[in-house]
């Protein structure tokens, strides 16, 4: 079958829309009509040739998405023709000793591991090979994905919100609740105020946080932060002096949602003792962060995560519930919605930090 898709053909380059032709789903695919796909920092790593899982072009993009259900592959009874869904980053196996351990995001199912490094071969231009980011590439009008990726959602809920569900929201609220596990009253600090430690907020507020210290080097994305419940913000200098200033002692949980050189061993150091730190952004390769060992030694715990330690069938149907209650705001982190030819200037808004999220809307 034909469809448009934002197609990468020249890292650093400009994507191209084409015709390229999507096959039909295999046994346990499932090919999604693509309503709405965010536009994330991982996808801008990809284009500019700095992603390890996106090796060989041409390329789709895009990974955070929601949509309909077209068609099913043999074997496929999760969903069916007509069921709108979010599609999960991660469609674990199930099998494997990591699923059997209900760390789903440490799948090391063989299908699932083919899937992280482009998917078996569904989409072709001019009849050569297109992969998919993570097996999905959802800057298209249609997406051949695995039946184990795709949540069910309500009919009536919005797929430009939804769909942000599956990486910046479960990224940044699976790092509070599922990572650090954030109690009530705790004191937390964010750094990096962006689409994803937004939700890094808002998961503090969920989780019962008192105080939530927002941390971000741009002004308007600190007054973004306060509306998503930061009981206090600042502009990064010396970070452990701020924060004591607030928080004596430290706060208990910090989160690095930056990924900039630098900023994980301060955050480190605003912590308590016995605090958690979690580097939520995507780390800065070959830059060791230095960490104090004499902190360490007092109970603190330097963390990591991958998309929020997400069991997808558990922590997307929740958030979609929260967000239908009104108690995640979903609508605040949208600020725009560009059709797929203006995905390039989607990308671009991205990277300038201006925006909180852009939803490709189809
Ligand atoms: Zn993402
Ligand atoms: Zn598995």
């Amino acid at each position: 079958m034909l469809m448009r898709a934002a197609v990468l053909t020249e890292y650093g380059k400009p994507m191209e829309i084409h015709e390229a032709d999507i096959s039909d789903p295999g046994p346990g695919e499932v090919r999604v009509q693509v309503k709405a796909s965010g536009v994330c920092g991982s996808d801008l790593k990809a284009i500019d040739g700095k992603s390890p899982v996106v090796s060989r072009l041409p390329f789709i993009l895009g990974h955070e998405s929601a949509g309909i259900v077209e068609s099913v592959g043999a074997g496929v009874s999760a969903v069916k023709p007509g069921d709108h869904v979010v599609v999960s980053m991660s469609g674990p196996c199930g099998r494997c000793p990591a699923c059997g351990a209900g760390r789903f995001h440490l799948c090391s199912g063989p299908d699932r591991i083919a899937t992280i490094m482009g998917g078996p071969p569904r989409v072709h231009l001019d009849g050569v090979e297109t992969r998919r980011f993570i097996g999905i590439g959802s800057f298209a009008e249609y997406a051949v994905v695995r039946e184990a990726a795709c949540v069910k959602i309500a009919k009536d809920a919005p797929f430009d919100a939804m769909c942000l569900l599956a990486c910046g929201v479960i990224t940044g609220v699976g790092a509070v609740l599922n990572v650090a596990r954030v109690e009530h009253g705790a004191a937390v600090l964010v750094v990096g105020c962006g689409g994803v430690g937004l939700n890094v907020i808002q998961g503090a507020v969920l989780a019962g946080a008192t105080t939530i210290i927002a941390a971000d080097v741009a002004e308007q994305k600190l007054k973004l932060a306060e509306r998503f419940g930061a009981t206090h913000t600042l502009i990064p200098a010396d970070l452990p002096a701020q924060v004591a200033e607030i928080v004596r002692g430290g706060v208990d949980h910090a989160f690095d949602v930056t990924g900039v050189p630098g900023v994980l061993a301060s955050a480190f150091a605003a912590t308590a003792p016995g605090g958690t730190t979690v580097m939520v952004g995507s780390p800065p390769q070959g830059r060791p962060a230095q960490i104090e060992p004499g902190l360490l030694f007092a109970s603190r715990r330097l963390m990591g995560t991958q998309g929020g330690d997400s069991a997808p069938h558990r922590d997307l149907p929740m958030l979609a519930a929260l967000a239908q209650q009104g108690r995640l705001d979903l609508s605040g982190l949208i600020s725009e919605r560009l059709p797929l030819e203006r995905i390039n200037e989607a990308v671009e808004h991205t990277r300038q930090g201006a925006v909180a999220r852009t939803v490709i809307t189809f």
